[in-house]
Parts: structure tokens; sequence; C-alpha cells
């Protein structure tokens, strides 16, 4: 579509749709892909544009962020990278794209946080509150790689008909295996596409999953008791007597925006974990409630779900036992899953 510009000039300029939309920020990031070198012996190697970009991202931003302790000043910093996240994440659903960016940012944050935590807060600490500390660390980073390192073992790519119609092949079936446009292939028992560990949420990963997004936010709230505890000794007063004072004074020292910033992952991924309650308790995945919401339904497409939350939750724990199987795709287009004999 045309327009006439407002100004005199008579030039005129042409709307895109948006799938051209799509197309042209789909060129940009595989432009940007493409391009992305880091210096070797025997010539430059391509490198994986998300994994490079975050650590650079981040520091760019944490410099900024760190250069003036003025709190508003800290605060717009700190709104910035959240409205880089959430745009970045919009992004990835919707073109679709598949990034380590989302893995290699929070690589960098836990990193970023435990380094403030090692220098300053563990040396005064007891080595119980040390050690309890680094279990829940270990926990939560090991349940994450699992997330991430566990692949569906056997993929069919997507159908899609002559009009981009993606072809759903459980509607009729009692079988749990929705397609993922961002992956291309169907997925056993999706429950969605998850950019922070670059993968769909499905049978082969859920329990790391749900294992991951509930031991986050105890992590992430046992960081901030520790450095806030740790910031009011050094300064002689109690925790709120210190966060009074940078209230009254309008002051957000780095350690303390490190604190804010661990609670905000905190409160995302206790939201996540409350969905993934909700929706395991209902006997359901997060796809199949989206799907029934669109059929203006709450009822499960799914045979096995009940009204008992306990049985929902048994048959989830069940289901998901098959990680160590094999997913299997026959020609008849319908999922199955067996164990690993
Ligand atoms: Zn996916």
């Amino acid at each position: 579509m045309e327009y006439c510009c407002s100004c005199c000039c008579g030039s005129t300029f042409t709307a895109l749709s948006p799938d051209a939309r799509k197309e042209r920020w789909r060129r940009v990031f595989r432009t940007i892909e493409d391009r992305t070198r880091i210096p070797w012996i025997g010539g430059a190697r391509q490198a994986n544009a998300g994994v490079v970009a975050a650590p650079m991202v981040f520091w760019a931003l944490q410099t900024v962020c760190g250069a003036i302790a003025w709190a508003p000043w800290v605060l717009l910093w700190l709104a910035v990278v959240a409205a880089h996240l959430i745009w970045l994440q919009l992004m990835c659903l919707s073109l679709p794209w598949r990034t380590d960016y989302f893995i290699s940012w929070t690589a960098c944050s836990i990193g970023g946080l435990y380094y403030v935590y090692v220098e300053q807060v563990l040396p005064t600490q007891h080595v119980s509150t040390v050690l309890l500390g680094h279990v829940l660390l270990v926990m939560v980073i090991a349940a994450y790689i699992s997330a991430i390192l566990h692949r569906p073992l056997s993929l069919r790519p997507i159908d899609v008909t002559a009009d981009g119609t993606i072809v759903d092949i459980a509607i009729a079936g009692t079988d749990r295996c929705y397609p993922c446009k961002v992956c291309g292939y169907y997925i056993t028992r999706r429950d969605h596409h998850c950019v922070w560990i670059n993968q769909c949420i499905g049978v082969h990963n859920h329990r790391s999953f749900l294992a991951f997004v509930l031991g986050l936010p105890f992590l992430c709230v046992a960081y901030a008791i520790m450095v806030l505890r740790f910031s009011a000794a050094s300064s002689g007063t109690s925790v709120m007597q210190r966060l009074v004072y940078l209230w009254h004074e309008q002051q957000l020292p780095a350690l303390e925006a490190g604190v804010l910033y661990a609670l905000g992952c905190g409160i995302f991924a206790a939201a996540l974990s409350l969905g993934q309650i909700c929706s395991i308790s209902a006997g359901m995945t997060t796809h199949e409630i989206k799907r029934a919401s669109r059929k203006g339904t709450s009822r499960s497409p799914h045979p096995h779900t009940c009204n008992r939350c306990y049985t929902n939750w048994m048959t989830w724990w069940c289901e998901c036992k098959s990680s160590s199987g094999t997913v299997r795709i026959d020609s008849t287009m319908s999922c199955t899953t067996k164990e690993r004999s």
C-alpha cells in the first residue's frame, strides 16, 4: 500500500505488511548471525551470534548502570534491560527465530552475581551458610542445564499446507503431540516454547524445567538476603535502616542494584512456576490451555485428564518419565512413546 508524504515533496512510501516486516527482521538477524566472526589461527571462524552478543550487551548495560549510583538513573537502565529482553523474546516467538542469546544472558547473570558474592559476601559468612547456598546454586544450575540438554530423541518436521497453516496432528488423536513453529518440529506433550532454553518444553525436559523455575526464586531471595545483610553490616546498621538511608539519599549502589536485578529474575521465575503448577494441576499443558481458550472452553482434549489434582500430577510425572525413552512418530502421523529397552 502506498502513502503520500505529509510534506509537499510529493514523495511516497510503501507500508510493509506484517509478513514483510517479519521477513525484514528475520533477514537482519540472519545477516548478523552470518557476519559474526571471531579471530582464529588460520582465519576467522563463524561464532554463535547469540552467545557472543549477550556478554557484550550485558557488560555495556552493567557499565552504564553502575557508572552513577543515583537511583533514578540505575532504575532507568534496569528497565532498559527488562524491556530489551521482553522485546527480543516476543521477536523470537513471532518471527519465529531461535537464538542462544537468552542462555548466554542467563549464564552472564549467574556468573556476574556469583562473582560479586564470592568477592565481597562469602568471606564474611559461616561455612554452613556457604555450603547451603552452594547446594541450592548447584541444584538450580543442574536443572537448567538438564532442561537445555534433554532434547526430543526423534523429531518429525512440521507439515505446512499450501496456505501456510501448520498441520496439527493431535486434533483427532489422543496423543499429546503438538507442533512448534519456532522449533519446526512436532513435540510430544509440548507445553510451550521457552526462549530461555532455546527449545520446547515437552515430555523430554518438563521435570527439569519445573525444577529450575521452582528453585530459581529461592536462590534469588537467598542471594538478596545475604547481600543486604552484608551491606547493612558493612555500614554498621540494620537492613531496614540501610534501605531507609538509600531511599532518602536516592542512592542505588551496584551491590543493591544487583539485589534488585536478582529479585526481578526471582519474581519472573515465580510467576512461571505458578503458571506451571496451575496447568499441571489442571492436567493440561500450556499449549492445550491456549488451544482450549481459543475454542471458548476449559476442557482438556486429553482423555487422561481428570478433576483430581493428585492424579493429574501423577499422570504428568509418569508421562515425563518417557524422557528416558524414545519419542517415535510413525507413518500414520500419530505420536507414541515407548520405554527404552
Ligand atoms: Zn519449540
